[in-house]
């Protein structure tokens, strides 16, 4: 059992995962236009109908509609 002593490499080997996963997520940024449909669908706003493309790790509930403001939800 390695995990036993806690020292260095334990820490390095967790923050290079964690790297790893965030380049990811940036790399997977779409600039898309409003047309960009993506594997995730859309949220939409519930009171003016705006709608945006969803981002994926980012849940809908988690936005506010650019128009007013309201809580996004999934389309
Ligand atoms: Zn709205």
């Amino acid at each position: 059992m390695p995990r036993g002593d806690g020292t260095g490499p334990i820490g390095q080997g967790r923050g290079g995962g964690r790297g790893m996963g965030r380049a990811a997520g940036i790399g997977r940024g779409r600039m898309g236009g409003s047309f960009a449909a993506g594997p995730g669908g859309n949220c939409v706003c519930p009171k003016c109908g705006m709608k945006t493309p969803h981002v994926a790790g980012q849940p809908c509930t988690a936005k506010t509609c650019p128009e007013c403001g309201t809580r996004m939800t999934r389309e």
